[in-house]
């Protein structure tokens, strides 16, 4: 028997098209810092989408081009995310905080011709241009001196007058196959060299669908949407996507990412949802500690990108009456890998060892988790292996190897076609996922491993503790042992032997580490988790002023 329903290819156009009629009068609001913010309703936000599609069709952007963006979260990025794929290029948003020699390397590996770029980001652009033959447009929008474009040799434009006089009503949306290109976006390269994953239409779309479903973050029309993770970390996580589907309006920090101004938006535009990396929610959290601000609009905050402290999101509740939310995904999963809701029915105490993971699985996303020898282990929350994924949003390879054709290398990607995630864990009997560590991550000591999440999530909970890091070092008897890098807070008084006394309370002795290095912050990856390389490598120079404890 054949089925007998309709073929519509899931596009981004499609989603370009319902947010803008059907959520009209939704609106995408971007943060200014002047108190005046910038207001488009959905409505307008597609009308210039059309009008941007159409300029850049007069650069010549060809089906399945790249558009760069080197852009914060704001409207003009969003007009950017939905143009772009729909008219059938493919949208490669930057990350700005990459080492410029990684942003010079990613744009003549993707091989962008035209770069729309936020004027506040010219003076990390202009001086790359010399270095990126292939760039031969550039696109500038939003408040910025635009003097260090002068003489440059790609052309630049202005992006309100690119867009100017086209029509906002209509554009020849090719049909196009939903398996298409859409979306560029290199990992942020935590572990390795970025690698770039390509998104299609239909994986946007499916995903955009999860993250709108009730047992995700079930964005509606009546919410608001604060997306603090940045555009160009894998695509916000999919919520301008899904803001549009749903009718659910942005609120866009813009580049007013610190605590402070953080608050602020919160407090005066009354976001219902927001999403970002734990380092953020940890700065909000000191934030609202010192000057407490009215919080009580959002229902949920999600934290996702690396493991969140317990103790940070008991904090969060107990003080702020905030529930925070942890997500588990990467640049190679859309991201939405799984979601930590409690089972039905548990509340309080017992839902907590439930919301402390890093969640279950939508019925999208199947996981396996393998032993060192290739065995697949059960689903009993003690074995311990690398987790495997696969689903319509998840990556199957990589863009342009040398040959130029997408590449799959053998520790990312089975046999079998499963993406090998690096990271390291358990799944309980009812699916909940937990993460010790990412493999490079673990401490592998005299033959036993060492989570170093677990390390870090009981010395975050020490009330003098700001920030702590745990890394693996070589140690000549145990072949690694834990080096702890923390940040206290300004008024502690806790030495290294408190610190190491309150960890020796709730971890086996051997696991304690006996290096300790007290330092002013712990360095930062471009997206905002702990750089574990550069504190590995700042060991190995001797740069860390470290105390041995005996
Ligand atoms: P990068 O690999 O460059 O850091 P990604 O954002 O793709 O960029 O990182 C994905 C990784 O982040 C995951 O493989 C995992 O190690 C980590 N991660 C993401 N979410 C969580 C979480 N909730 N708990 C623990 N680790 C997480």
């Amino acid at each position: 028997m054949q089925s007998t329903m309709q073929d519509v290819p899931l596009t981004v156009a499609r989603i370009l098209a319902h947010g803008a009629r059907i959520h009209g009068s939704a609106q995408v609001t971007t943060w200014t810092g002047d108190g005046a913010p910038q207001r488009r309703s959905f409505a307008e936000v597609g009308g210039r989408a059309t009008q941007l599609a159409h300029a850049l069709r007069t650069l010549g952007v060809a089906e399945g081009e790249p558009v760069a963006t080197l852009m914060w979260n704001n409207a003009e990025h969003v007009e950017a995310y939905l143009a772009v794929p729909s008219m059938g290029a493919v949208l490669h948003t930057l990350n700005l905080r990459l080492p410029p020699e990684q942003l010079v390397w990613i744009v003549r590996h993707a091989a962008d011709r035209v770069v729309l770029v936020n004027g506040s980001l010219l003076p990390l652009l202009a001086p790359l241009l010399p270095h990126l033959d292939c760039v031969e447009h550039v696109v500038v929008s939003g408040p910025g001196d635009r003097s260090a474009l002068a003489g440059v040799r790609p052309q630049v434009h202005e992006y309100e007058d690119l867009v100017a006089g086209h029509p906002a009503d209509h554009y020849p949306w090719p049909e196009l196959d939903e398996r298409q290109a859409a979306a560029l976006c290199y990992t942020s390269g935590t572990t390795g060299d970025p690698k770039g994953v390509v998104y299609s239409h239909r994986s946007i779309y499916l995903h955009a669908m999860e993250v709108n479903a009730a047992a995700s973050f079930g964005l509606t029309p009546a919410e608001v949407c604060l997306p603090v993770v940045p555009m160009f970390h894998v695509n916000a996580w999919g919520l301008p996507h899904a803001a549009f589907m749903a009718g659910t309006s942005l609120l866009m920090p813009d580049r007013f990412l610190q605590p402070a101004p953080l608050a602020d938006m919160i407090e005066s535009e009354r976001p219902t949802v927001s999403a970002g990396v734990p380092t953020i929610w940890q700065g909000l959290l000191a934030e609202l500690d010192a000057r407490p601000r009215d919080m009580t609009s959002l229902r949920t905050v999600i934290s996702g990108g690396s493991a969140c402290p317990p103790s940070l999101m008991k904090a969060f509740e107990e003080r702020h009456g905030l529930t925070l939310v942890q997500a588990w995904g990467m640049t190679e999963t859309s991201p939405l890998g799984s979601v930590a809701f409690p089972p039905a029915g548990l509340s309080g105490e017992e839902a907590w060892p439930y919301r402390i993971t890093q969640g279950r699985m939508p019925a999208s996303v199947e996981a396996r988790l393998v032993g060192p020898g290739g065995d697949v282990l059960p689903w009993d929350g003690r074995s311990a292996g690398e987790l495997e994924v696969r689903g319509p949003w998840i990556a199957a390879a990589y863009h342009g190897g040398a040959d130029g054709e997408p590449h799959r290398p053998e520790d990312k990607f089975s046999g079998d076609g499963w993406l090998r995630t690096g990271d390291v864990g358990t799944i309980c009997p009812e699916g909940f996922l937990t993460l010790t560590d990412r493999a490079k991550d673990v401490i592998k000591s005299g033959g036993e491993w060492i989570s170093s999440v677990e390390l870090e999530n009981h010395l975050m909970a020490h009330p003098e503790v700001a920030e702590a890091a745990v890394v693996a070092v070589p140690d000549e008897k145990w072949g690694e042992r834990p080096l702890a890098v923390v940040v206290l807070k300004d008024d502690s008084a806790v030495g290294y032997e408190g610190l190491r006394a309150f960890l020796g309370e709730r971890v086996a002795r051997w696991q304690l580490p006996e290096r300790w290095s007290l330092v002013a912050t712990v360095p930062k990856t471009s997206v905002g988790k702990f750089d574990k390389k550069a504190l590995r490598r700042s060991y190995a120079d001797g740069e860390l002023v470290v105390t041995t404890l005996g």
